[in-house]
């Protein structure tokens, strides 16, 4: 099985190639025609599994239809929101997006707490179809009206677990209520608990369940 077994756009097959990977890992085979699909997915997987682009690589194939090289903000609304649990998880994400969207006019955005928000508002304000966060920062950003989540179609809960772990609940709970009840939902986790099952009930409709 190869990369361009599942149809994914030529663009990122570039980067794909790019990035030296000659073909997809387990969860990557098992998740990447799901969310491609359109399905809701539940995934175990734990870091070093290729998870990050088990999930980016087919979330960016949705995105592509939506890819404007127009410098209007307007052109750029939130389209995909990654929540990872910490700043560093988000970076790592974020490379990742940002390395397979290289080829392509798509934007990417990252914002997490303990830092500077100014300069995260001036790049909300440009725009981007692919914002990674953590819920703290992302809530401050919700109440400052520097981001609007009205046009989201895609959402992934990375490291589920670990948000859960954290005390994230009630932040994951108030970001749900601002997302549009019409889209594709993502949840990725190391363990399948009582918890988890049913942080998926309530963000994940139907899901397909995955584990390697
Ligand atoms: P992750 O589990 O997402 O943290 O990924 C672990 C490492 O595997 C990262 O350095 C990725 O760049 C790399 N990787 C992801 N997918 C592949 C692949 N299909 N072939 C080779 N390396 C990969």
């Amino acid at each position: 099985q190869t990369f361009a077994d599942f149809g994914l756009h030529p663009d990122l097959l570039k980067a794909i190639a790019l990035s030296g990977y000659t073909k997809p890992t387990p969860i990557q085979a098992q998740a990447m025609g799901p969310v491609m699909d359109g399905r809701d997915v539940m995934g175990a997987a734990q870091t070093g599994t290729g998870k990050t682009a088990a999930f980016t690589l087919p979330v960016l194939h949705r995105m592509m239809p939506y890819a404007s090289t127009s410098t209007s903000p307007a052109r750029h609304p939130v389209r995909a929101l990654i929540l990872t649990p910490t700043r560093e998880l988000a970076d790592q994400v974020a490379e990742n997006v940002k390395r397979y969207s290289e080829t392509s006019p798509l934007r990417a955005c990252v914002v997490y707490g303990g830092v500077d928000i100014n300069p995260q508002k001036a790049e909300l304000r440009r725009g981007c179809e692919v914002l990674i966060a953590t819920p703290g920062r992302l809530l401050d950003h919700i109440e400052q009206k520097t981001v609007s989540l009205a046009q989201v179609n895609v959402l992934v809960l990375d490291e589920a677990d670990r948000m859960l772990d954290m005390g994230f609940m009630p932040d994951l709970e108030r970001i749900l209520r601002h997302l549009p009840e019409q889209r594709q939902s993502l949840l990725f986790s190391a363990t399948f608990s009582p918890e988890i099952r049913k942080l998926g009930r309530t963000f994940l409709k139907d899901p397909i369940e995955i584990s390697v």
